[in-house]
């Protein structure tokens, strides 16, 4: 399990453009974005009164979410563009001579993904031995085996079983079981009575049956399993815990031994499951919800033998569908692209198959791409920022009225010890091991999730790997680890419109200089917090410190909760103040963070404005545009289950609400929307 704060929801980098990315569909490369964009501004708005109005009020009505979208934004430009760029080195090692080992493989690898005439041929015969395995099945004996295979193919099924560094000893990997099985997007999905969620369960039903027939199931019997599916995922749903109370890393903190764990739920076999799993052996676990294994024991004996079977089916086609042919990427896209994303059109295969390419084998076409896009000049002047911003935390520490100085000392502790990531990992992964040929995509994708899981199992009861990335180079994204204690910036953000040379400090520290300051700031919202230097679980807090941070973050997740997600017709839906209070905990003190970085360098002296905006306007403008974007009804709703993270109008008015700096820059009064009465302030 990992612990990724990650700068925009994870599955929305590069690696699910299937599932987000061009409108024109057409292969005309993206122009460059610009960091400061005065055509986006909408002059007819007053800053004081909607700051995102202003800054993105254009481009929002310029640029309407293409049809293979779910969203648009500046992030997903970036990544648009980055998408041109991976595609354009996928097609020049396309010609069998004189390619290295590395564009062998992620060439042959796309070259089978965009071979769909091979693929329509198969049909569905790459499913066929899993198929077969699980129809053999004759006893619950064989489940949780069968399980396991699965598993190793990549396939969600059940739970999940995974590795990560002991919570008391970061500095050890040790295994991990965690609750999981679920096809939906949350366990909300399954519970909630509202009209909407009603009606979700009933076309995920319906596309499950479809799914089944697809795969030759009579319409009669394809049915009933559908409903056997919703039943057996329901139940695991009502096993798992909650993602808001899942943020505070204490109720997933449970060691146990193998002994313990596999008596609290014989039905699964575990001791049994760990020898066949391909870990290396261990002796005691971490267990993140031990309640998950013993409510979902009795539906183990509960549930026949053939229901079982059913959603073992299931989970394989669910997971192969975009592998296989054009009928089950179509009914795949129906139900999650247009259904729960609010998606009009699938994307064009080439960009399906840079994604896929990246999801298998990111690391190889991570390295193509930093030798095309990304020098050591580039790491350089990051590095130089980082510790521009990393001196301005620890000038904002010692600031701080609400602190003592005994967890002000342990907070600079833990600041100078965090590990700056920048680019690219310094040694590049070994996909040797990987069979990939050009007639097999769907064997392909399977050889390349097998070797993940088991270079992930590889790590337990061994010293923490902290060079291990947790992103791809080209990922438009950024991240901190808890654990780890570092922040880590891929090379596909280090360009405009989040940094760039010809543009001035107040534009790149309002860009990428407040995505700096979010991943540290991380490293002290209401998750990071409860974490040392070490990334050790251990509470450096004074009992007053611990009180006056919580209520200075209930102030923020308060905030945030009166924002509405979206309005429509199925009604209205508020933001998360609990669920997204680590992010927008980030977002203000990222922001803060930069701002006196930047003042730092422009100082008091008087700068001549630049198209009308002095230095800290521009600052701000630049950041407001960072998150200028359009979302489909849909998307809106699904993120405001899931995401950690406020959509874009409340990144930019939740903060600029509690920034005096802001203020001051546009000369805002008490009383106007864009000044908080009560502003809230952590860092
Ligand atoms: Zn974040």
């Amino acid at each position: 399990m990992r612990i990724l704060c990650a700068l925009l929801l994870l599955s929305f980098s590069v690696s699910s453009a299937a599932q987000t990315s061009s409108s024109s569909q057409s292969s005309e490369f993206p122009k460059e974005i610009p960091s400061f964009d005065l055509t986006a501004i909408d002059k007819t708005v007053d800053p004081c009164v909607d700051f995102y109005q202003y800054s993105c009020g254009n481009w929002m009505k310029n640029n309407p979410i293409p049809p293979d979208k779910s969203s648009w934004g500046r992030f997903y430009e970036l990544r648009e563009r980055n998408v041109y760029v991976l595609h354009d080195i996928l097609e020049q090692v396309q010609t069998p001579a004189q390619r290295s080992p590395i564009q062998e493989k992620v060439g042959d690898y796309y070259a089978a993904c965009m071979d769909e005439a091979t693929i329509e041929k198969k049909g569905t015969e790459p499913l066929a031995p899993t198929m077969k395995a699980i129809a053999a099945l004759n006893s619950k004996q064989q489940l949780i085996p069968q399980v396991s295979a699965m598993q190793r193919d990549g396939i969600r099924v059940l739970f999940s079983f995974g590795q990560m560094p002991d919570m008391h000893d970061s500095r050890q990997t040790i295994a991990n079981l965690d609750q999981g099985g679920l096809t939906l997007p949350d366990r909300d999905y399954y519970l909630k009575d509202d009209a909407k969620s009603v009606e979700t369960r009933q076309k995920y039903v319906e596309h499950v049956q479809k799914m089944f027939e697809l795969a030759g199931d009579k319409p009669d019997v394809a049915t009933a399993e559908a409903k056997t599916v919703l039943a057996i995922e329901t139940a695991l749903a009502k096993a798992s815990m909650d993602r808001t109370v899942r943020r505070d890393p204490h109720t997933r903190d449970h060691m146990m031994t193998v002994t313990e764990v596999a008596a609290s739920a014989p039905n699964f076999q575990l001791t049994e499951f760990f020898a066949d799993s391909g870990a290396p052996k261990f002796t005691s676990l971490n267990v993140s919800n031990p309640d998950f294994f013993k409510a979902v024991n009795d539906q183990i004996s509960s549930t026949s033998l053939d229901d079982w079977k059913v959603y073992l089916r299931w989970r394989t086609l669910d997971t192969y569908a975009p592998t296989l042919t054009k009928a089950f990427v179509d009914e795949d896209f129906q139900f999650n692209g247009a259904y729960l994303s609010g998606q009009k059109e699938i994307e064009v295969r080439w960009k399906r198959c840079v994604a896929s390419t990246d999801r298998n084998l990111g690391m190889a076409l991570g390295q193509l791409y930093v030798d095309k896009t990304f020098g050591p000049e580039g790491k350089e002047r990051t590095l130089k920022m980082v510790q521009a911003i990393e001196a301005a935390m620890h000038q904002d520490i010692g600031q701080l009225t609400w602190m003592s100085d005994t967890t002000k000392q342990k907070a600079y502790e833990k600041l100078n010890a965090i590990v700056n990531n920048i680019g690219y990992p310094d040694k590049w992964r070994d996909y040797s091991s990987v069979v990939v040929t050009r007639d097999d995509y769907a064997g392909n994708v399977e050889r390349g999730s097998a070797f993940e899981v088991q270079r992930q199992l590889n790590k337990i009861s061994k010293p923490t790997d902290k060079k291990d990335w947790g992103m791809t180079p080209p990922t438009v994204n950024a991240y901190y680890r808890a654990n780890m204690n570092d922040i880590n910036f891929p090379a596909g953000i280090l360009q405009p419109p989040f940094y760039s040379q010809n543009m001035d400090d107040a534009v790149n520290y309002g860009g990428i200089g407040m995505v700096i300051g979010h991943e540290l700031t991380h490293g002290f919202d209401d998750q990071g917090r409860k974490y040392d230097a070490d990334g050790n679980l251990k509470d450096w807090w004074t009992a007053e410190d611990a009180k006056a941070f919580e209520e200075r973050a209930g102030c923020i997740a308060d905030e945030y909760s009166g924002f509405v997600a979206v309005k429509d017709d199925k009604g209205e839906v508020k933001l998360n103040g609990k669920l997204t209070l680590g992010e927008n905990t980030a977002d203000n003190g990222g922001l803060k963070l930069a701002y006196m970085a930047l003042m730092n360098i422009v100082g008091n002296t008087p700068v001549k404005p630049i198209d009308g905006y002095t230095p800290q306007q521009r600052f701000f403008i630049a950041y407001g545009q960072i998150w200028c974007e359009n979302r489909t009804d849909q998307q809106a709703r699904k993120l405001a289950i899931i995401d950690p993270h406020s959509p874009g109008r409340w990144r930019v008015n939740g903060v600029v609400q509690n920034s005096a700096a802001f203020q001051q820059a546009f000369g805002c009064k008490a009383g106007q929307p864009m000044v908080r009465q009560n502003a809230c302030r952590v860092w």
